[in-house]
């Protein structure tokens, strides 16, 4: 996203939210100072031979933002925009999210700088494999365990756990999650992070005493989470009125077809084109076009966030007119934003909790790999949804306790466990 007066750096933007929540905790000087750079930073150059003969070079990042609770965890994002910036500040957020749903891993991220639309198949799997050669030392099943992010998916995690496998020399699948079935991956990993995310909502609906069938959504972005989430949210009674892309949204009052857009989607990779089509979510339908502003200012009872960071800044919260924003992306809202929708008693589900269904599950996927004992797509789903409604509870109650903003309670819930471990760790350095 843009670096302008609104959308800040993203990593200044992160740290400026912990002093006042340090402070609450009572938090020592020296885990603050730990806390206030990047534990290790690597940035390498992956070159690629090109389709046509010519030779390319893509920038590459893995920041380890802290791995004192366990091996790094994060995934690896492909994306034009990416920088070491915004990496960072990623692999912090690893760190926390991984701590509020106590699983045993630090916060790392990856990140490559590339449109990956504009690579052939080919391309992409050199680039990807590029990737793992550069990073090798400075990954493992120990030691750090990237996953997919924006842009990269499971065909893409195959590719990297089959090289680090190569290199190796011994099968090696714990190394990546997010990876193919056939390959070790776990069942429920893809919708993983749409499906957690619903569950929290589910739990919050369920202490306002309200009904999923009274509630409408409007979903900004439609990748893998924001579908997922939507066709989710739609099988437990809400009424998704409108999704976005990068490019624009569609709105029905009457609630959308999700899987039909999905569909759409993916033929033509964009929603572009569904207002004019002859298919069953065309103008016929009622489905009408709107900009991606005006998806972000509708009246709806939850706006789900599913995108990048910086979605809601200071310039355009006023706008917002939904009854709670869910954050599934990571950072969607700047903490300037925040305040402006906690000061309009607009609630906010933040994203190191609302998004940790996706590291939650592969989690159960470095076990099953460990293990060699593969689980049952209910018993993933029965242990995601125990582990993340445990902490989402948790937060809930100690933000009606301390009478604190949702985001406030959960990093509390993270930094605690994070600083504790490296009190319990003692003074080395
Ligand atoms: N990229 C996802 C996230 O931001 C998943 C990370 C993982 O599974 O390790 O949470």
């Amino acid at each position: 996203m843009a670096d302008t007066k609104a959308a800040p750096k993203v990593l200044d933007d992160a740290r400026g939210r912990l002093e006042d929540i340090y402070d609450r905790l009572d938090v020592s000087d020296d885990s603050r100072t730990r806390l206030s750079r990047p534990q290790q930073v690597i940035e390498a150059s992956i070159p690629v031979r090109m389709d046509d003969g010519s030779l390319q070079i893509f920038p590459a990042w893995r920041v380890q933002y802290d791995l004192t609770r366990g091996p790094g965890k994060g995934g690896i994002r492909f994306h034009p925009d990416v920088n070491a910036d915004e990496v960072t500040a990623l692999s912090f957020w690893m760190a926390i999210k991984c701590a509020v749903v106590d699983l045993p891993y630090g916060g790392a991220k990856g990140g490559v700088c590339v449109d990956p639309k504009k690579l052939s198949r080919m391309e992409l799997e050199r680039l990807s494999r590029g990737y793992i050669r550069a990073m090798f030392d400075v990954i493992g099943p120990d030691l750090d365990i990237p996953a997919p992010d924006v842009n990269t998916n499971e065909t893409i995690m195959g590719w990297m756990a089959d090289e680090y496998s190569d290199i190796a020399r011994a099968k090696t699948p714990a190394v990546i999650t997010g990876k193919p079935l056939g390959l070790g991956g776990s069942v429920g990993r893809v919708a993983a992070t749409g499906e957690g995310a619903l569950e929290v909502l589910r739990i919050w609906v369920e202490k306002q005493k309200k009904k999923p069938e009274d509630l409408t959504i409007a979903v900004q972005g439609f990748g893998n989470a924001g579908y997922h989430f939507a066709c989710a949210a739609q099988g437990l009674g809400f009424r998704v009125v409108a999704v976005s892309d990068s490019k624009g949204a569609v709105y029905s009052d009457k609630g959308l077809d999700v899987n039909a857009i999905w569909e759409h989607k993916n033929k033509t990779r964009e929603l572009k084109g569904i207002i004019y089509s002859e298919s069953s979510v065309g103008e016929e339908k009622g489905v009408e076009k709107l900009s991606n502003a005006e998806l972000l200012a509708l009246d709806v009872d939850i706006l789900a966030l599913a995108a990048l960071e910086n979605v809601i800044t200071e310039d355009n919260a006023d706008d917002v007119q939904a009854g709670l924003v869910l954050e599934l992306a990571n950072g969607p809202v700047t903490s300037k934003a925040d305040k402006s929708l906690n000061s309009r008693k607009i609630p906010v589900l933040p994203d190191v909790l609302v998004n940790t269904g996706g590291v939650i599950v592969s989690y159960f996927e470095w076990i099953q790999n460990r293990t060699g004992d593969y689980w049952t797509a209910e018993q993933v789903q029965e242990r995601m949804n125990k582990r993340i409604g445990d902490e989402a509870n948790a937060c809930f109650e100690l933000a009606e306790e301390e009478d604190i903003d949702l985001r406030t309670a959960a990093y509390m819930l993270g930094l605690r466990r994070i600083t504790k471990a490296m009190d319990d760790r003692g003074n080395q350095g």
